[in-house]
């Protein structure tokens, strides 16, 4: 089954270890995994990360967790950090069995057997862009057709998510001035804006301004794991009312009950949020966005080569062809065609 994954941090992690994704390596998308599990696209996150140190500032509490808040990344330096992890990609899609996908008819080559490995530029936090929005009209010319505005840090356009467990995602204020202009620009470009790391105000007010289907590239249900990253009922029926999607997190944190880091976790938890959206809204609204490269995945499932056994998962839960189909692939063709129209 060929699936289109709605998030992965491959191009990160590709800069941190100056390599290239065309030939197998120490992460969980390259060219010879995304074959063997039959990757047809991804969106492939240019993200500028923050100094290191968040991660180890972790405050467990009573049943749960939290980070300090994670502070903004100045411009002058997420701009060369966000060109050399997009550089990276632009290398990677110079091999003929690579496409930069910048249409639905692209993604459709992709999906095809046989076909190149799609990938879909897309930016996780703006903070590359300035507030007159110039720098969104050359990354839009370079390839770009997907954007969060914030990543789980501030920034001029809104505020983002931070992580915590168990919380609301209801933690701050929502977008800026200059938030809204930015939704609006990409609406204009076509150009998918994505839910997934704004907090709940923030996502209120981008369903607001939004006309194309609302997108949580990487969240899982907060129903049934109460993290400050996943989306409510409320906020998925939303989504599944204005056409989106929910592309469900592979990160154990992000769909364990309990909240833990604990790669101990059967790919039937994902099993259960994808179930969870699609008895909620339809199975026309649920996804795969794995967070590959980005965070602590099932050991049953540590890369892309592995996605044919969550398929299989989901089959076993009774999800028919046609729908496992519009899970795997169908789902995020439909969304992101409707966003570039
Ligand atoms: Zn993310």
């Amino acid at each position: 089954m060929r699936v289109i994954d709605g998030h992965n941090d491959a191009l990160l992690r590709a800069w941190e270890q100056d390599r290239t994704l065309t030939e197998a390596g120490a992460g969980a998308i390259d060219l010879p995994a995304a074959a063997a599990g039959e990757l047809a696209a991804g969106l492939f996150a240019v993200f500028a990360p923050s100094p290191d140190g968040w991660q180890d500032a972790v405050v467990e509490r009573d049943g749960g967790w939290e980070t300090p808040a994670i502070a903004e990344l100045p411009w002058s330096e997420a701009a060369p950090a966000a060109a050399a992890i997009a550089a990276r990609g632009f290398a990677f899609a110079r091999d003929a069995r690579v496409r930069l996908v910048e249409d639905a008819g692209d993604l459709d080559d992709c999906l095809a057997p046989g076909g190149p490995l799609g990938l879909v530029l897309h930016v996780e936090g703006a903070e590359a862009i300035g507030p007159d929005l110039a720098e969104l009209e050359l990354w839009y010319a370079a390839g770009l057709r997907s954007l969060g505005p914030v990543w789980s840090r501030p920034n001029r356009f809104a505020e983002g998510v931070p992580f915590k467990f168990p919380s609301s995602p209801d933690t701050g204020g929502g977008l800026t001035d200059a938030g809204r202009a930015l939704v609006r620009r990409c609406g204009e470009l076509g150009v998918a804006v994505d839910l997934s790391h704004l907090n709940e105000r923030g996502f209120w007010d981008v369903a607001r301004l939004e006309h194309a289907p609302l997108i949580a590239s990487h969240s899982c249900a907060h129903a049934l794991a109460p993290s400050s990253r996943n989306v409510t009922d409320e906020q998925i029926r939303a989504i599944a009312a204005s056409g989106g999607l929910v592309g469900i997190n592979f990160h154990v944190a992000m769909l364990r009950r309990d909240g833990r880091t604990d790669a101990d976790t059967p790919l039937q938890a994902i099993v259960e949020h994808v179930r969870h959206v699609a008895d909620l809204v339809g199975v026309d609204h649920v996804a795969l966005g794995s967070d590959f490269d980005g965070a602590t995945m099932p050991r049953e499932l540590p890369t892309a080569r592995e996605l044919p056994l969550l398929v299989d998962a989901l089959r076993r839960d009774g999800f028919g062809e046609d729908e496992l189909a519009r899970i795997a692939h169908g789902n995020w063709r439909r969304v992101l065609a409707a966003c570039w129209r």
